[in-house]
């Protein structure tokens, strides 16, 4: 179970703690349209990055893999996150993923997203199977509302460690990050820099002129105060680099108020999938 990293990390950075007493790094990495996959995963885990994103539909788990082998770094020494998709067989599909990934456990497995209809009990019962069985370390969901996560729940007694979810300023909500503090559950940000669609905003801007930062790292950073972790996708180096430099500021509290007030319930991608 992770619960340090080795020196080969640049720095030992916070953990986050989840419900079954694991630790997860703060920010990770994201990989769909990730390009030359297998050289980028080595270059962020040089430069520090500690977790992974993928899935099985991404087609980036064989480089992944081929990263992870060529880093060298010790199984202990890194965080890998996958899903499985809503119409497949769970528990096959943690199989696969695995197999791809050339690796013997996960440390999270999540249901990509809910089926069309219900919560996908079934789906979730084999999720806590692959667990029982040390496929993965821990499970949880992605763009599950709070009544579709109640419904797991209650149908098998069993509390998601984590939530991931497109999540930034523009478009969150009180009542999920609430929801999940009560519950101690994680939430995952993805598309956390809105696929670049707002960065350019003038506030935004202002804000970060203030740090000496950029507006990438002014979003990042504002998960990361509120419990929330990250996972940008980028393929260039000097995002990668500067997508981690977000270790050494603080948003003030009327900053952090300020980028709050920015929400429109905005989605990169259409709509937000828990809203
Ligand atoms: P994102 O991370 O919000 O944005 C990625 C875009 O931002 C890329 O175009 C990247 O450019 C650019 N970028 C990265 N760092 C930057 C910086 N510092 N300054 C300016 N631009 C920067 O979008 P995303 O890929 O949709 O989301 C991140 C990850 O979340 C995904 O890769 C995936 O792992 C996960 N995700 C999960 C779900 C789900 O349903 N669970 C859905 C969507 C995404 P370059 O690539 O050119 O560097």
């Amino acid at each position: 179970m992770l619960r340090c990293y080795c020196v080969c990390m640049q720095e030992e950075r916070d953990m986050v703690e989840l419900r079954s007493g694991a630790y997860m790094p703060q920010i990770g990495l994201g990989t769909w349209q990730l390009r030359n996959t297998a050289q980028t995963i080595v270059d962020a885990l040089r430069m520090g990055y500690q977790m992974i994103d993928t899935s099985g539909d991404y087609g980036t788990q064989p480089g992944i893999g081929e990263g992870l082998r060529r880093s060298g770094l010790a199984r202990e020494d890194f965080y890998l996150v996958t899903k499985v998709e809503e119409d497949e067989d769970a528990y096959a599909a943690a199989l696969n993923n695995l197999r791809e990934l050339r690796l013997g456990y996960a440390n999270l497995l999540l249901i990509h997203r809910p089926p069309a209809r219900g919560a996908g009990v079934e789906l979730w019962r084999a999720l806590c199977q692959a667990q029982a069985d040390g496929l993965t370390v821990d499970i949880g969901v992605s763009n599950y509302s709070t009544n579709l996560i109640d419904e797991l729940i209650e149908a098998t007694g069993e509390v998601p460690a984590v939530n991931q979810i497109e999540w930034s300023p523009f478009g969150y909500s009180d009542e999920m990050l609430n929801y999940c503090k009560e519950k101690r559950i994680v939430i995952q940000a993805y598309s956390p820099l809105t696929r670049t669609h707002r960065l350019r905003e003038r506030e935004l801007r202002e804000i970060g002129f203030k740090y000496g930062k950029s507006p990438a790292q002014i979003l990042l950073r504002w998960d990361m105060q509120l419990g929330v972790v990250p996972l940008p996708k980028a393929n260039q180096r000097a995002h990668l680099e500067e997508n981690l430099n977000v270790f050494d500021f603080e948003l003030s509290e009327s900053d952090m108020a300020t980028l709050k007030v920015f929400n429109e319930e905005y989605s990169s991608l259409g709509s937000l999938a828990y809203v």
